[in-house]
């Protein structure tokens, strides 16, 4: 009896090994999807804000939609960024508001075109600094450039294509 118990035991162990062990390509999502998150489609390929699925009527979805995390929420639920603005200066504190408020209306542009681009933290850092991060790397150069042309400033991009993280470094003295 114990060497019977201990074979299922072992086949048991065996195949969850070849489940965990087998690489298989990520597959493409299912569609129509919905995002149990945010709530974001995605269909045709793209991802939509819920509101313009209504404009996608050419395209009836018969079935429900698949319960998916789109990879903002899943980025945000982790904690893991793709981009990083690091602000900085006597320029930031005198206008604090007026810069985030800024940021905020880009990335409200930014999601116009891909919805998974969103800001995750805006982050007040000790010494007058704001960090902010991003589910995109695209987000963070995004975010650089409208700081750039609505106050100047120096402002210095770095991206590592290693682990396709960007880092902007935004600094206005005056
Ligand atoms: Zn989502």
């Amino acid at each position: 009896m114990q060497g019977y118990k201990q074979q299922s035991n072992q086949t048991y162990t065996k195949r969850v090994d070849h489940i965990a062990g087998s690489h298989r390509p990520p597959q493409a999502m299912p569609e129509p999807a919905v995002c149990t998150v945010c709530g974001d489609v995605y269909a045709d390929r793209r991802w939509t804000k819920p509101d313009a699925e209504r404009q996608s009527t050419k395209h009836p979805h018969v079935r429900p939609p698949h319960g998916v995390i789109c990879l903002a929420c899943k980025r945000q639920a982790d904690g893991i960024p793709s981009g990083y603005v690091y602000l900085s200066g006597a320029f930031l504190t005198a206008h604090f508001d007026e810069i985030t408020r800024l940021l905020h209306n880009e990335a409200a542009r930014a999601a116009e075109d891909n919805p998974l681009a969103r800001i995750m933290e805006t982050k007040q850092e000790p010494d007058a600094q704001l960090t902010v991060t991003t589910t995109t790397e695209h987000l963070a150069q995004r975010l650089g450039r409208a700081l750039e042309k609505a106050y100047d400033g120096e402002v210095r991009y770095d991206f590592s294509h290693e682990n396709k993280l960007a880092r902007v470094y935004w600094q206005r003295d005056a």
